[in-house]
């Protein structure tokens, strides 16, 4: 008997109905069960350890009441119907609490689950003694199978995820709007959390499938859970979005940092296994004058800005949100760019060998002329989209239209190579070199005239796939190469375990060595280091002819820079290239960078 009484409270709890808002929903039930009897008082009543609570109820004042001598009490125990027609009379109940607060009536149909569990009753009260007719004890009977059935359809359809079996978004939602039930005006703080960016979520995906995921949401729903306690409701709002509500009236700094600790145990927990970076955005908002989809909006906002911060914890701001918008805008309308003709270009930019002074590769980068915006420059949209799904279609996108104008330009006669920039996403996913060689096969370019170009920051973050992925292009005979080397931390005998073939010296290095000792020693210290580790080294950002001058003597063995030639239109290109070789005087050629840039 007691462990059907556990697991009777059990239910009860895991229907998390204890403790929630009044909800209109229930309370319609309640006033017609009122009118149904003509009596004051009527309510849903659920049987909990030791109190009868109030879902919803007309005429009383108090949410519960003791469960101790509660007829509900007993409806609940028995799974019956039970009438008293004078609780002043009844040898049991004349002392009760409901008898001593001046109740005479009582009628109570029970509140049970498809399973024969108990939960409490739908009762009508009196204060006069009275009787009730079979067709009265019928309709409250069918009034309590519809909150019954109100109770479960909550319960099991669209409510609760059914991976976490949370509650789910739009339980999140009803919540907030039955919150201002109760407490118009009040200042509340919603915290949304996501436990990985788009981006590691999809490469998770394409590693071992869903069921990971769905492993991690779980885990993680298990612990939010566990870390707030029953009392209070975790929703699962989004695939990877977890939100709560922060406890009434607390100090939003102090809440903040407990966020920040509390992050930082997670972190390392989920980071043992995954590559994934978890963030909170924290939302104010005022009950009953936020709406609830604002609510969830703000938090979703404070969660982007919290993915960019070192500590990973963001409260929102309505300027942030702006940025925020212009970032979600440019994200949406690049999803129609990939697909409409006109928006996206790629454009060249030369590769030049230092020891012959010839071109020998070209680096394809992306252009983007928005329709309503104009050219959007790649340093903003570019980070945007590499940590969205789209960073695999814009890779592809550029992939294709780059190697479709080499095999043109290599088709007329030129011998050329082509780079492309990759993201930690296309590195993560083990279609990549699968992609790549029946991209060479279709569009007829050999894999050693592609190299792929892959930035410092990414390889640092390298997991066990991303080696894979390198080792598998490298084994197709394309080539790999680090971009923007110096800027991360990487140490040059990290990369040597790396499967790669050549560094491209930031700009930043090469742009301040004429002035710069310093600097001049490091990149000269990085030429002959990559060298001695067999790698090739490009130079980035070469603008003068000192710059050119001082990288050959270090024996650097490429430069690309404004000095050969800024980013060329494809149409371009050809004349260019004419040009440049065509047996002429540096300083011709140096006219000639000035008349195309
Ligand atoms: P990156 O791959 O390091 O490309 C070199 C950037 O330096 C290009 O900027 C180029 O225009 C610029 N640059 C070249 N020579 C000089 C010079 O002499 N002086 C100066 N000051 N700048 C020079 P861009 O085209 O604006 O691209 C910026 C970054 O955006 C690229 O850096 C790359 O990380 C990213 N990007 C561009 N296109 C793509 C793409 O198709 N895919 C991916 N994933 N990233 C791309
Ligand atoms: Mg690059
Ligand atoms: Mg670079």
């Amino acid at each position: 008997m007691i462990a059907r009484e556990d697991e009777r409270l059990q239910v009860l709890r895991n229907l998390r109905l204890l403790d929630t808002a009044p909800s209109e929903s229930f309370d319609r039930i309640t006033r017609m069960a009122a009118k149904l009897f003509d009596l004051p008082i009527a309510a849903v009543s659920l049987t909990d350890g030791h109190r009868q609570w109030f879902k919803s109820k007309v005429g009383v004042e108090h949410n519960s009441i003791p469960r101790i001598k509660a007829p509900c009490a007993r409806v609940a125990e028995e799974a019956d119907m039970l009438v008293i027609p004078d609780l002043g009379a009844d040898a049991h109940y004349a002392d009760s609490h409901l008898a001593a607060s001046g109740i005479r009536f009582y009628a109570g149909a029970p509140l049970v689950t498809s399973d024969g569990f108990g939960l409490g009753a739908l009762c009508v009260l009196g204060t006069e003694p009275r009787h009730a007719s079979p067709d009265e004890l019928a309709a409250l009977h069918d009034l309590a199978a519809i909150v019954m059935s109100q109770i479960e359809l909550q319960h099991a359809y669209g409510r609760i995820d059914p991976v976490s079996q949370l509650p789910n978004r739009t339980q999140f939602l009803e919540d907030l709007d039955d919150l201002a039930l109760g407490s118009v005006g009040a200042k509340r703080l919603a915290v949304l959390v996501d436990i990985g960016r788009m981006d590691q979520v999809a490469s998770l995906t394409s590693i071992h499938g869903t069921g990971a995921v769905d492993d991690i949401v779980e885990a993680m729903a298990r612990r939010f859970q566990d870390e707030i306690g029953p009392e209070r409701t975790v929703y699962h709002v989004g695939p990877t979005q977890f939100a709560l509500l922060a406890p009434a009236e607390i100090e939003v700094q102090a809440y903040l940092d407990t966020l920040r600790m509390r992050l930082k145990g997670t972190r390392s927990e989920v980071t043992t296994h995954f590559v994934m970076t978890p963030a909170i955005g924290v939302a104010p908002f005022v009950v009953g004058r936020t709406t609830a989809k604002d609510v969830l909006r703000t938090a979703y906002s404070a969660v982007q800005v919290a993915y960019g911060r070192a500590d990973s914890v963001s409260l929102y701001s309505e300027a942030s949100d702006v940025s925020h918008s212009r970032r979600h805008g440019l994200l949406a309308s690049f999803g129609s760019a990939l697909v409409r003709s006109g928006e996206l270009r790629a454009v060249f930019q030369p590769r030049i060998d230092l020891a012959s002074r010839h071109c020998v590769s070209v680096e394809a980068l992306l252009r983007w002329a928005h329709p309503t915006l104009g050219p959007v420059s790649p340093a903003e949209f570019i980070p945007v989209v590499e940590q969205s799904g789209l960073a695999r279609p814009m890779t592809e996108w550029v992939l294709g239209n780059a190697l479709r104008k080499v095999a043109d330009w290599r088709a007329s006669g030129t011998d050329l190579h082509v780079s492309v920039n990759v993201t930690s996403s296309n590195v993560e996913d083990v279609a990549f070199v699968e992609t790549v060689s029946a991209m060479l096969d279709r569009l007829r370019v050999p894999a050693a005239a592609l190299e792929l170009e892959i930035t410092e920051g990414t390889v640092m973050g390298n997991t066990a796939q991303a080696v894979t992925c390198l080792t598998g292009l490298r084994s197709l005979g394309v080539r790999v190469s680090i971009d923007d080397f110096g800027t991360g931390y990487s140490s040059l005998s990290y990369l040597r375990r790396l499967p790669i073939d050549a560094v491209k010296i930031d700009q930043s290095f090469v742009r301040n060595m004429v002035t710069d000792e310093k600097d001049h020693s490091l990149v000269r210290s990085l030429v002959g280091l990559s060298h001695d580790l067999g790698f090739r080294v490009v130079a980035e950002g070469v603008e003068t002819d000192t710059d050119r001058v001082l990288l050959e003597r270090m024996g650097c063995d490429e430069g690309q820079g404004y000095l050969f030639a800024r980013p060329l239109e494809a149409s371009d290109f050809p004349l260019w290239l004419d040009a440049f070789h065509a047996p002429a005087r540096v300083s011709q050629r140096r006219e000639l960078v000035e008349l195309t840039g």
